[in-house]
């Protein structure tokens, strides 16, 4: 008989062990309708690294499956399209190049049968970026780690060494990208549109971004909704689905991409930092933390360090200062420390109460926030640059504070009708 292997579990953060559902749900709904498409194939199939983590994985190594299902129906390629096709009518604000590569989804090769298209699409896009920032800042890119999306609900990201595996694998639960997403959006809308059109502004004026939020009591209904669902159901997919306005894509994008390449980054910096090649002779799987105590929290600090950089790097290829870029970066931490803070507040804690959620493994999602803050003087130049992403990191410090006053006030007043309506009976 054969026994689960051992391992130890590794989040990207320390948190209270909520996983995310994928969004997509509706792929098996469709019918067969379209013309023929070429078939997925798998690493799986010809690649003894991928034969193996296909192994892990099935074995329940990381964790059950529970989404599994989900992520084959997609891989009915005929139903995927024309799932696709159908989520580009309903949503035009989606900029063209998404659009159009969206509706043009073909063959793919997936790592493993866990894979999910979508995700495993969405995943490939932010490793490309990353590597080509490792390239053009000189690290070794020739022997990048496998990568793949995994959809069990309890693995957020780790990089692990799996034994009989070459090479270490980067792993991501897909549902932490659809967190990022949600967040970016929810947390976009609570910004005025000051100019719209061609140029858009926002603002970041704190006295603006209040009269906003209190005459568009909307804008935080939908930040509610997605901790809520995030906390209360495992599932930010259960959030309601809203149209966004088009003034907001360029943000989202900003703030999005920035959350989630840091994520990619964050776990390529482990392996790059040679956290796990320390274990590459052991028989267990390993995945990080290697260590309890400081040295955990150091490698933690400096894979966060790597990760500020490389997604740095990888958002100015793309046209962003360091002001921009680091947003996201900054408001990964906060949205994860916001969900943790709604957590203990539906739960009868209160703000004195509360402590950004630390570990033997990581330290405190605020600390870790404090800690890059100190550094982006260091890596960022020239020094105005640098100065813009503080200065600009310190408004949205003073929005997300605004925001989750706003939050606990207006949870607190629903709890209450609850609790009162309950008493009635
Ligand atoms: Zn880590």
């Amino acid at each position: 008989m054969r026994s689960s292997p051992k391992y130890e579990f590794a989040p990207l953060y320390s948190s209270f062990h909520r996983r995310y559902m994928i969004e997509l749900r509706s792929a098996g709904e469709f019918k067969h309708s379209l013309p023929s498409v070429m078939p997925v194939t798998y690493k799986s199939e010809s690649d003894p690294d991928y034969q193996c983590l296909e192994q892990y994985l099935k074995a329940g190594a990381f964790g059950s499956l529970p989404d599994a299902w989900i992520h084959q129906a997609q891989h009915d390629l005929m139903a995927l399209q024309e799932t696709l096709q159908k989520l580009v009518k309903n949503t035009p604000w989606l900029p063209k190049g998404i659009q159009e590569e969206l509706s043009t989804f073909r063959a793919i090769e997936l790592p493993t049968k866990y894979d999910s298209p979508l995700n495993f699409r969405l995943l490939n896009n932010l490793i490309v970026r990353i590597k080509a920032a490792a390239a053009r800042i000189g690290l070794d890119v020739e022997s990048f780690p496998h990568y793949s999306s995994i959809p069990t609900r309890q693995v957020n990201a780790c990089a692990v060494n799996l034994p009989g595996a070459s090479r270490p694998f980067l792993l991501f639960d897909s549902q932490l990208f659809l967190f990022c997403h949600l967040f970016a959006k929810a947390f976009s809308r609570c910004l005025p549109v000051t100019e719209a059109g061609e140029m858009v502004s926002l603002s970041t004026d704190i006295e603006k971004v209040r009269e906003h939020v209190q005459s568009t009591p909307d804008v935080l209904e939908r930040l509610i909704d997605v901790l809520n669902a995030y906390v209360t159901t495992d599932s930010p997919s259960n959030a309601k689905q809203y149209h966004l306005e088009g003034d907001y894509v360029d943000i989202v994008t900003i703030i999005r991409d920035g959350m989630e390449l840091f994520v990619v980054a964050h776990e390529f910096g482990h392996v790059y930092a040679g956290h796990l090649s320390q274990l590459l002779a052991g028989t267990r799987l390993h995945t990080l933390p290697l260590e309890s105590g400081t040295e955990s929290h150091r490698q933690e600090y400096e894979a966060d360090l790597i990760g500020l950089l490389l997604t740095l790097h990888a958002m100015n290829d793309s046209g962003y200062d360091a002001g921009l870029s680091y947003i996201g970066i900054d408001l990964f931490f906060a949205s994860l420390d916001m969900a943790a803070q709604y957590a203990h507040l539906i739960a009868g804690g209160d703000d004195e109460t509360f402590k950004s959620p630390s570990s033997d493994s990581h330290p405190s999602n605020q600390e870790r926030r404090n800690f890059l803050n100190s550094m982006i003087e260091h890596i960022v130049s020239p020094i105005e640059q640098a100065e813009s992403a503080r200065t600009l990191s310190s408004h949205y410090k003073v929005i997300a504070s605004y925001l989750w006053s706003e939050v606990r006030r207006q949870t607190h007043h629903f709890t209450g009708l609850a609790l009162k309506a309950a008493e009635a009976q």
